[in-house]
Formats: C-alpha cells, structure tokens, sequence
C-alpha cells in the first residue's frame, strides 16, 4: 500500500517512468534467509546481476551476506562500496586473461569453470586457491534460456573432466577450495536444487581441501500466485545430506541467491498515453517498454499489473504494452483491468530482480530514475534518469 502511496505522489511530482524499492521487503528476505541458513555452517551470497544498485546493494551487504559478480564492472561497483574481498567471489563466464588477473590480484574468491582457464591459472599462479564450477548434469529454470547446467549447458567442467581438473591444479600447487554448481534460475519447485545439492556433496569426496560447496542460486519466485519457495525443505535436505556423507562442519554450503533476495521489492511505475480499440483487442500503451524492463519480452514473463490511478467501476480485457517500435513490446495479453484512460499510472510489480539490470537505449530512450523507500518511510531517488547527455557522451563527433 505504501508503495502505491508513494508511487503516485512521486508520479506526480517526477517524470514516469520510474522504478520504486522498499527496503523493508528486501529485509524481509534477508531475515527469512539469514534465519534458515546461519553462519558459520553456511554462508549467503547476493548475485548481484539481479539489482546491481549501490544502495540495494548496501542493504544487502550490510546484512553481512557477500556478493557473488559476474564481470568486472559488477566487481568493481561491489568494490566501490565497500564489500570486503573476502566476501566477493567472481563467477563469471568465459573468463578472459585480465579478469582472472585482476581477481587474482585483488585476492577475491575466483570461480572457474572451463578446464582452459584453470590451465591459464596453473602458468600464472601457481599457489592461488580457487573454486571449481562444475555443471553436474542436473539443470532447470523459469525458462530455457537461464537453465545453468545439463547437457545443452554452457557453464562448468562437466563432470567427466574433473578428474583433468583436479590433476592440473594438484600439478601446480593451486588449491581447490570450493565446488560449485547453479541450476539455473527461477524454478519454482525445490526438487532439482536439492537433487543437484546430492550429487554436489557426493562430488565433494574428491577432494582434499574443500572448504566449502556452493549450490548456486535459483530459488524461484512465484510472480503469479505469490506462493513462497520452500526454504524448508531445502534446509531439511542440507542437514539429512551432511548427516548421511559425513560432511565435517568446517566445509559450509554457500548459496547465492539473486532474484529471492530483490524481486518482490520492486516496481515499476509507468503513466498511461494511450488507450485504443485495435481490431482485435484493447490496448493500454505506457511510456515505458521492454528498453526498461524485459522480463515480459524476453520470457513471456508473467507479472501482475494494476491501475493505481482507478480500481473501481467496470473492468475490461486490455492488452497492455510499450512504446517501443516492435510489435513485441507487450507486458500482458488479455489482462482485466479497471477502466483505464491516458494520464492514469500503472504499476507492473514485482520487477526488482532482472528489471533495471537488464534495461537498454534500445530506440536510443534514457534509462528511468530509481527510488528506494527506506526503513523509516523515507523516499529517496537512489538512481537519476538519464538524459539524452548520457546517450551521446559515447558518440564519436568529427570523423573525418
Ligand atoms: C544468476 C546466478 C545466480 C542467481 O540466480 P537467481 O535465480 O537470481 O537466484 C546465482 N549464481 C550464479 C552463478 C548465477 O549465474
């Protein structure tokens, strides 16, 4: 309600659209989590990719849960605010030679995952410790497109070569500390995260210095019916797993969550400019589009949407999409909506994991604004607008 509140107040006093954070939700999740998966026998990680905003990230970090990046520049604004080396581990793909030099160098926890870089790393740094990513064969996801491992998967050693892995690191004095492995993103059902947990601490075995296992990220937000995902049962799984293998309490399990961490924090609030019959259907048109939020346009994704300018009287069948040029900047087929009309805002919820952070120029259009309300019920804009300055400072003028 506060947020709705807010958002209207805001839209009337800012451009739309723009995106507005409570920080009160992402604790709520920060609690439930650090409640369930204490330290010292486990250790949480925020994958940032989700929402990379500093301020996000300072609520999250200052919960005293690490950060999980990957690429340089994700590092780098970890980095800049402060999070401790120790607690960021670099997980990128397809790691290039100045990636693993700059992690190595600034002594943050480097995840590999291709046997190629593993044998960069035994040239170069001979004595550095790593975590080895493995793909264990057991993906699944919101979407095929962010399944993480499996056969038709890109990340990891597979498994048949980590016996390769495990020789070339012994051969160059480097240690293998960690074992990781991440499923894939938004499954809604636990099974696979704890079927790919089994194989990981079965794997574990293999190894002699292992200070910890990390089973990734994934768990699944149910953008539709709300239901919450069943941290129960995976904690039930973690302590019925270590009691079965004998897993001493000096390796913790880590896990890296992004989207459970941010999603449900998040909205997106856009005006109304349009509202027509087409041939078919009704359309509601925003002032934003898939440039600023892709979830809908890149996975179908479905995300609850509301007038927050009228809710009462008759509702109707609307289509609801973007202004971008592309007949697939649609957020919601056939939605029931209150009677809408040009000027009334809108809000799209639950958009604070994947929604800013996976925001483009596409038709050269700035970037909104973010707000974030804080604890105390404070509005503050924690990320400007761009401007058309934004977009052209990249421009090259004068060719000659
Ligand atoms: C994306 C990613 C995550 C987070 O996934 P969510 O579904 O947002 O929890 C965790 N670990 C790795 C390695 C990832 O690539």
């Amino acid at each position: 309600m506060e947020i709705i509140r807010t958002a209207q107040i805001l839209a009337n006093n800012t451009e739309t659209p723009f995106y507005l954070y409570s920080e009160i939700a992402i604790k709520e999740k920060i609690n439930l989590l650090r409640e369930r998966f204490p330290n010292p026998l486990y250790e949480i990680l925020y994958a940032m990719k989700a929402n990379s905003n500093p301020e996000i990230l300072k609520i999250i970090i200052g919960s005293g849960i690490g950060i999980d990046a990957c690429s340089i520049e994700e590092l780098q604004i970890a980095q800049l605010i402060g999070t401790d080396s120790n607690k960021i581990y670099y997980n990128a793909d397809c790691l290039t030679d100045k990636e693993i030099d700059y992690a190595v160098s600034n002594k943050l926890n480097l995840v590999v995952g291709s046997i190629d870089a593993i044998e960069f790393l035994a040239q170069r740094y001979s004595g550095y410790s790593i975590h080895l990513r493995v793909n264990s064969g057991v993906g699944s996801g919101h979407s095929d497109s962010v399944v993480t491992n499996g056969e038709l998967s890109k990340f990891g050693v597979s498994l048949y070569e980590i016996d390769k892995a495990i020789e070339i690191c012994a051969a160059a004095s480097i240690s293998i500390t960690g074992i990781h492995s991440h499923i894939g993103s938004g499954d809604l059902s636990p099974d696979s995260y704890i079927a790919n947990a089994k194989i990981m601490v079965e794997l574990s075995k293999k190894f002699t210095s292992l200070k910890s296992i990390n089973f990734g990220g994934g768990f699944g937000f149910d953008y539709k019916n709300g239901q919450s995902f069943d941290l129960d049962n995976i904690f039930s799984s973690f302590n019925q797993l270590r009691e079965s293998s004998g897993i001493g309490n000096d390796v913790k399990f880590i896990l890296e969550p992004g989207r459970y961490l941010v999603a449900s924090s998040g909205s997106l609030i856009a005006r109304v400019c349009s509202v027509k019959n087409g041939i078919m259907r009704k359309y509601i048109g925003l002032d934003t589009g898939f440039n600023h939020f892709a979830r809908c346009f890149l996975y179908n994704a479905w995300h609850e949407i509301v007038n927050i300018t009228s809710n009462e009287g008759p509702t109707y069948l609307y289509d609801v999409v973007g202004n971008l040029c592309q007949s697939g900047d649609v957020f919601a087929r056939q939605r029931m909506l209150a009677k809408t009309k040009r000027g009334d805002l809108i809000c799209i919820k639950d958009t604070g994991a994947y929604g800013y952070a996976m925001s483009s120029n596409f038709n050269s259009r700035c970037r909104p604004a973010e707000y974030l309300i804080d604890s105390t019920g404070n509005t503050q804009l924690i990320r400007r607008a761009e401007s058309i300055e934004d977009i052209i400072t990249t421009h090259i003028q004068g060719r000659k």
